[in-house]
Parts: structure tokens; sequence; C-alpha cells
């Protein structure tokens, strides 16, 4: 098979990983996925008919600015908005198809795609690419952060790479290609040198009182990616990981502490600037899970709320793939207008339910 070695790989190698992949369909269309990397391959790897379409590959973090961008760029790189929505890559194999990170074909996220964006023109001058990109807005199936800009759910691309071997195009290409086609982007801050991290500071500083996620940094060629988050993003986090505080708890407290505290030093936050912080960092983790012990005591179950808008056939198609995916949700309102539904479901949180419960009856915790 040709993607095999379009994946850099020898058949033998392939082969010794080929099992780890999933079967899965969409609409009747047999493929399979990676959900966890494996030996060579990434993550979110598929591979459907002849054609594969590799993982997004993972994104190395900065604590500091200024010292990461030395140690990591050997020159000139450029700086880019990280939106905070879900991954998402665009491949044409016959038909144009959305994969979420994980690799699976998501019935909602193509539809989307295919209804907002006129991509067979970008698809017809390069059929091998893929078009990265994040998916945001408040009517989203997976995370749900506002923006003023988006109304409902859209895509902003912040890569194009060959589909199988991941080679990117350069960041000036791709934004060429992007303005030629009409795919709306990642907004885009410039180009810094690595002497230049006070004014990248600076675009920080205004992501900060905007509330916004961050920074993804890259090389020119598009090849070294580097990311870097406001501590509004970092407190988010915090509160929505201790909403739900034996699902996300443990593993969240601790890397965004360290973020924030690294971030307090790096801006010089002197004496009432920390005591601000520490106190922010306080309400972003006890508010939510006190909230959250009081929604169990009231006999409540912990959950997420998504809504979703569109075809009412998709949002039924939306609701089969993720119950494929393992996810119970809940059907909180259902209405369909003039052709267009709109549903809100919830992601029920077992885990922390069962155990703010249990605690509550005076089960002992365990240290
Ligand atoms: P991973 O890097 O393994 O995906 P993660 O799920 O924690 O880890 P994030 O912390 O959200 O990911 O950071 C990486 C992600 O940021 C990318 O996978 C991409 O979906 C998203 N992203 C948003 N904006 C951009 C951008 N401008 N350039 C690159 N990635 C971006
Ligand atoms: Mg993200």
């Amino acid at each position: 098979m040709e993607y095999v070695a379009g994946l850099g790989l020898t058949r033998e190698r392939f082969d010794a990983v080929a099992d780890r992949f999933q079967e899965r369909t969409f609409r009747g269309r047999r493929y399979h996925h990676l959900r966890h990397s494996s030996g060579p391959i990434p993550a979110g790897t598929a591979i459907i008919d002849a054609a594969a379409v590799r993982g997004f590959p993972s994104i190395p973090r900065t604590l500091v600015l200024e010292a990461g961008v030395k140690r990591y760029f050997d020159g000139p790189f450029v700086a880019e908005e990280k939106l905070n929505g879900y991954n998402v890559r665009v491949a044409r194999v016959d038909e144009i198809l959305g994969f979420t990170r994980s690799g699976t074909i998501c019935p909602f996220t193509t539809s989307v795609v295919r209804e907002t964006l006129d991509l067979d023109p970008f698809f017809d001058a390069h059929p091998e690419a893929v078009l990265c990109g994040e998916m945001i807005g408040p009517e989203n199936p997976y995370t749900t952060c506002d923006y003023p800009e988006v109304d409902s759910i859209g895509f902003f691309a912040f890569d194009i790479r060959h589909r199988e071997s991941g080679e990117p195009v350069t960041v000036a290409a791709r934004r060429d290609l992007c303005e030629t086609f009409d795919i709306p982007q990642a907004p885009g801050f410039g180009a810094f040198t690595v002497d230049e991290t006070d004014t990248l500071q600076d675009v920080v500083a205004d992501l900060e009182t905007r509330g916004r996620e961050g920074i993804v940094m890259k090389s020119p060629d598009g090849e070294r990616l580097l990311k870097y988050t406001t501590s509004a993003a970092n407190q988010g986090n915090l509160v929505y990981g201790f909403a739900y505080p034996f699902d996300y708890g443990r593993e969240y407290v601790f890397p965004r502490i360290l973020r924030e505290a690294f971030r307090a030093h790096e801006v010089g936050d002197d004496h009432d600037a920390i005591r601000e912080r520490a106190h922010d960092l306080g309400e972003a983790i006890l508010e939510p899970f006190v909230e959250s012990i009081r929604v169990v005591e009231n006999g409540g179950t912990l959950s997420e709320a998504h809504t979703v808008r569109g075809d009412p056939v998709v949002i039924d198609e939306l609701l089969e793939h993720l119950h494929s995916l393992g996810l119970h949700v809940w059907i909180e309102s259902d209405e369909t207008l003039g052709g267009e539904r709109l549903l809100t479901f919830t992601k029920q949180y077992r885990s922390s339910t069962d155990s703010i419960d249990a605690y509550l009856d005076g089960q002992t915790f365990r240290e």
C-alpha cells in the first residue's frame, strides 16, 4: 500500500503496529485510526482506502517566553494566536472529511466544514494536502469557549501539511494559500527575532486582558512549533478541571500552578500582584469544586452541557458518533425550527459525582 511509504515506514514497521488501529465506519465507509501514538506513528493517524492522514503533532510548551524562544528557535519566528477549541484535520479522500484529534471522522465536523467552506478548489490544486485548524465557538460538541467573532461554530486554519508525511508548507505559503482559497485562519502577529520578546510579551498581555488562550510560535518553514498560554487560560482550565475534580483535578492542578508561578516570575509580579494572582488561582480551584459538592449534595449529577446546531440528520449522526466513542450523553433539549435542529446535550461525569457522593456520606479518604 502506498500510504505505508507515505507515512515514512517500511512494511515491517507498519505491520508491527497495524493491529493497534481501530476500525470504524463513516456513513458506511470503513476506515481505521490510531487513538494513541504507537512506535513511529503519531496519535490520530487515520487510514481510509489507499490514503493515510497523519496525526497532528503534539506541540511543546515553554513556561517562560524569553528563554524559551532563545532555546527553541535559531532565527526569526512567527507568532499566531492559539485558539481554544478542538483540533481538526480536513482532507479530501474522494470526498471532504473532517478528522478530530484522535483520527475519527466526525460527521458533524465534516458537515460544518463542507457547509461553511468551499474547499474543492483548494483540494483540486493540492489533492494530497491536509488542512489543519481549530474549530471554535459556543455551539460546539467537544469544547466550548466563547469567541465574540463566532456565533455558532467556525473553522480557523493554522497549518497545511502533506497528509501522509506530515511535511508542512511554510507559514507564508500557508497564509497565502488560505487567502487565495478564502479559508479563515488563526490571527497572526507577525515575525519576531529571539531578542524581541518584549513586543511578544505585549501581545500576550493583550490576549490576557481579552481572556484569550495564548500563542503558538513557529519557525518560518513551519517545522518547529512552540506554545505559550496566558494565565487567563491556565486559570480557565483549572475552573474546568475542578468542576469535575475526580475526573480531571489531579493531573490538572500541578502543571497549571507551575505555569502561573513561572508567569508571575517572568512578568515580575510585585507583592500585590502576587497576592492577587494567588487569590485568583485559589478561586479557580476552590469555587468550582465547592459548587460541584453542592450540586451533588442536592442530588444532582455533574455534567457539562453542549449545544449544537445543524441539519437534523447530521445531529443524529453526531449523537451516534459520540455513542460509538463510549460517551454517555443526555439530551436536555431538542427543537427543530425551519429545518435546523438545536440540540443541547450533557456529558455526565460519573466518577466525580460518585466520589463526592461517597465522601459526603462519610467514606474515608485515603491519601
Ligand atoms: P497536544 O499538543 O498534544 O494536542 P493539548 O491537547 O493539550 O496537547 P493544546 O494545549 O490545546 O493541546 O495545544 C496544542 C493545540 O493547539 C493544537 O493541537 C491545535 O489544535 C491548537 N491550536 C490552536 N491554535 C493554533 C495555532 N495557531 N497553531 C497551532 N496550533 C493551534
Ligand atoms: Mg487546545
